[in-house]
């Protein structure tokens, strides 16, 4: 009995969702040992098979220095919808370099105050449901190679996950919560997803 219930925890921090392919596609300077973490992370969570492609150079149109030097992760999102072949579900892009996007409110409009918000830092991002997302480790890096690989872990997962279907969770403990502009967020939350957002993508 009690083999049988270890055996059943620990076949809750992976889902069984139908085989999809993944593209990985790193950008310039981004680490082959880090792409590989993510490769696997992508293929024990979400039971996917992936294709690593070889490294290009980041799009230099995606390029923006309204605050600081930034690439446009919606422009980024564009042009790896463009490369990706027809016959895979998805395509993650990876970048060192920092990325941003616009944030709006409810209303549609910028969110205020408008200097802040206009070109926003981010982790990553992922269009919900899309076939496309980007992670950048540019804001996360931590001295605890842990913390570190864990962060970059649960953002792939996250963006993925909004490609795959999911929207923001509420469970503070679900990999899907919004990091609310904050790292700690995602430090909190588990490298899991809640039942809830398990339910609703095993059915996709
Ligand atoms: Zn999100
Ligand atoms: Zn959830």
């Amino acid at each position: 009995m009690g083999i049988l219930i270890l055996f059943f925890l620990s076949c809750q921090d992976n889902i069984q969702l139908n085989k999809k392919v993944v593209v990985i596609q790193p950008l310039s300077e981004f680490s082959i040992h880090l792409t590989d973490t993510i490769r696997k992370s992508i293929e024990d969570y979400y039971q996917f098979n992936t294709i690593v492609y070889e490294v290009v150079e980041i799009p230099n149109t995606s390029y923006i220095n309204i605050k600081t030097p930034r690439y446009r992760a919606d422009s980024l999102l564009r042009f790896l919808r463009k490369i990706k072949p027809d016959s895979v579900n998805y395509i993650i892009g990876l970048t060192v370099k920092d990325i941003s996007t616009t944030k709006y409110d409810t209303n549609g409009k910028v969110k205020l105050p408008t200097f802040k918000y206009k070109d926003w830092g981010i982790f990553g991002l992922g269009f919900c449901p899309g076939v496309s997302c980007v992670i950048s480790n540019f804001r996360i890096k931590h001295p605890n190679q842990v913390i570190y690989i864990d962060r970059i872990k649960k953002i792939t997962l996250h963006e993925l996950g909004h490609n795959i279907g999911l929207h923001h969770c509420d469970n503070k403990n679900c990999f899907m919560t919004d990091a609310a502009e904050s790292i700690s967020t995602i430090d909190q939350v588990e490298l899991n997803l809640c039942e809830n957002c398990k339910f609703i993508i095993e059915k996709k």
